[in-house]
């Protein structure tokens, strides 16, 4: 296909504003394209040159563009930018300058030839060879052409469609409907590039869709997770058991590994962690399909380890405090996400990665076998390799029957500062792609259904961790009055302003005691630092009440907040042991 006719296909689809239209212009597109160009036309036309994960980037600012286009129209730069100002749309503005030319030939594929060439350009005076090499394919060719292809490497193309689109129009193509959009989907959810599923389609049909399965190096779209409110609805919806983990509040991370292929790092500081030992192919994919590998060094060290041919693990990377060995929270995670300094920052801020799925093993997929059946082969792969992954681990998990155990299970997470659990059907495959009943997430807040506040005692406190160190306070345990005792029913660490820290700190230095009164009743498991007199009365909102074994009312806020200090209130007005059995009946 001449790239003339690309231009004037993406031209049809820009000037469409029905989807349906847009889906049938593309059909047309992918039926005139041969077979060895139909994955370019798919990348080109969704303003790309392979899959985002691929990480194809020209790097070309706009005012590089700008420059490309004066250079190639021969205008002056300044009037280029003074028309870009005006328009907004560098296709746009390269249309105005440039006099149709009819003469050139060039196909798609040579165009894609020489834009790939262009953007995998790098190192010294790449930026100058890009603007030449740019400059000479603009002026190569028509107007129309050359509109569309401005924009690509400022990432400006945007057609108003997406992959989902494009397998849209591959059923278009075969069956002027979308009846093929169920099986191409699948095929793009456990493979994850809609170029190589457009290839395939094209040469071998539905047949080939079919059995089109994962591989190695290119990711599966993530499954996700619906929510419920009450645990007795969750057990129901996984046939009366399930699989609880906690859950970990980080960055997803599917990990592809190939002990037959060599890997070869972008970032050259990365090496350093190897110490010239062989390196294998790693690719890490977050949860939006994005390449992240680069990370994530200590992952790449640990997964060489693995005692495996090849495989693809499912998990969720968090990081901790190297010196207190706790787990921080996602916004000190999130540092880790940057482009630059990435080693130096791996050192300051570890993780790891809890891993609680395997896709693939040993060149074969997996998605079919169910999760218990996964979960075995996951266990036998981590547990192999033992002690030498630090930075891999199983993630923790129990399998349920009773409301109760869920209860206490969810108990034990939320005491642990994680985020809640998820719950995952015992027999399911993995549904790539698809957020449905198989994993459902019950996180701290969710349950949202405690109408009444709860008037409670603090009855000691936490030291600080972190930022809360200034505070000299992270934590605070409280409590009801029970006849003359004092029985426990919530930790509170978050949820308050820095005022509120600095003020409950203030106020409990004053009711501080080194010993612990008698007639407190309390786990030791959650003893606090600092004890302290009765005699603050806090009002508490939580979103639910539930059992608890480690709290000794036997009940447990779940998700409490200060909402305010209630100096008005005595001892004896604390919510009743009976007020707060009856909330966990509502
Ligand atoms: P959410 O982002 O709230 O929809 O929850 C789903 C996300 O939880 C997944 O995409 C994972 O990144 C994360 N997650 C943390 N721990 C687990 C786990 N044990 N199993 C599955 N997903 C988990």
């Amino acid at each position: 296909m001449k790239f003339k006719t690309l231009a004037k296909f993406l031209n049809k689809i820009e000037n469409t504003p029905s989807r349906l239209e847009m889906t049938a212009v593309l059909a047309d597109l992918f039926k005139q394209s041969q077979k060895d160009e139909i994955d370019k036309v798919c990348y080109l036309s969704l303003g790309r040159l392979a899959p985002k994960y691929e990480g194809i980037e020209f790097n070309l600012a706009e005012k590089m563009m700008v420059r490309i286009i004066a250079r190639s129209t021969k205008f002056e730069e300044k009037e280029v930018l003074a028309a870009f100002k005006e328009i907004g749309d560098l296709g746009d503005v390269i249309k105005r300058f440039k006099k149709t030319k009819d003469d050139f030939n060039l196909s798609v594929s040579d165009v894609f030839e020489m834009l790939f060439k262009i953007a995998q350009d790098s190192g010294t005076g790449s930026q100058e060879r890009k603007i030449k090499k740019m400059a000479e394919l603009l002026e190569k060719l028509d107007s129309l052409s050359a509109k569309y292809i401005a924009r690509i490497p400022v990432n400006r193309l945007r057609l108003g469609f997406s992959d989902m689109t494009v397998l849209d129009a591959l059923s278009w193509m075969e069956n002027q409907d979308k009846s093929l959009r169920p099986e191409l989907e699948r095929a793009f959810n456990v493979l994850a590039d809609v170029g190589k599923i457009a290839f395939v389609f094209k040469t071998k049909g539905i047949k080939g869709i079919k059995k089109i399965k994962s591989e190695v190096g290119i990711p599966i779209r993530a499954a996700l997770a619906e929510r419920l409110k009450k645990p007795e609805e969750i057990l129901e919806k996984m046939d009366g058991q399930c699989a609880l983990e906690p859950k970990m509040d980080g960055f997803r991370c599917q990990i592809h590994f190939d002990r037959s292929k060599k890997f070869k790092l972008k970032d050259e500081t990365n090496l350093s962690l190897f110490e010239n030992k062989e390196k294998y192919f790693v690719r890490i994919f977050s949860r939006n399909l994005d390449n992240t590998t680069h990370m994530f060094p200590e992952i790449i060290k640990a997964v060489q380890k693995l005692k495996v041919d090849n495989a693809i693990l499912d998990g969720e990377a968090i990081a901790f405090d190297p010196q207190t060995k706790k787990f921080l929270s996602f916004q000190e995670t999130v540092q880790r996400k940057r482009k630059h300094g990435i080693l130096e920052k791996a050192i300051e801020v570890p993780l790891k990665v809890f891993v609680f799925d395997i896709l693939y093993l040993n060149n074969k997929p997996l998605l079919n076998m169910t999760f218990k059946q996964r979960r075995t082969l996951l266990e036998k792969i981590l547990n192999k390799s033992k002690g030498e992954e630090k930075a891999i681990i199983l993630t923790r998990q129990i399998i349920v029957k009773k409301p109760n155990e869920f209860n206490q299970f969810f108990e034990k997470v939320v005491s642990e500062e994680l985020e809640g659990l998820m719950a995952k059907k015992l027999d399911a495959v993995y549904q790539a792609g698809n957020r449905n009943f198989n994993w459902v997430k019950y996180k701290v807040g969710m349950q949202s259904d405690l109408a009444d506040t709860i008037d409670c005692v603090v009855m000691g406190y936490y030291k600080g961790k972190g930022k809360r160190t200034n505070f000299g306070i992270g934590a605070f345990l409280v409590g009801i009055v029970d006849k003359n005792k004092f029985l426990t029913v919530s930790k509170i660490g978050i949820g308050l302003t820095d005022k509120q820290w600095r003020e409950i700190h203030k106020r409990c230095q004053k009711l501080k005691t080194y010993k612990k009164p008698k007639e407190y009743q309390v786990n030791k498991n959650i003893n606090p630092d600092v004890w302290c007199k009765p005699g603050l009365i806090v009002e508490i909102e939580a979103d639910t009440i539930t059992r608890s074994p480690i709290h000794t009312a036997k009940l447990a806020l779940r998700f409490p907040r200060l909402k305010r200090f209630r100096d008005d209130k005595s001892l004896n007005e604390t919510t009743k042991k009976n007020e707060l059995e009856r909330l966990l009946k509502s």
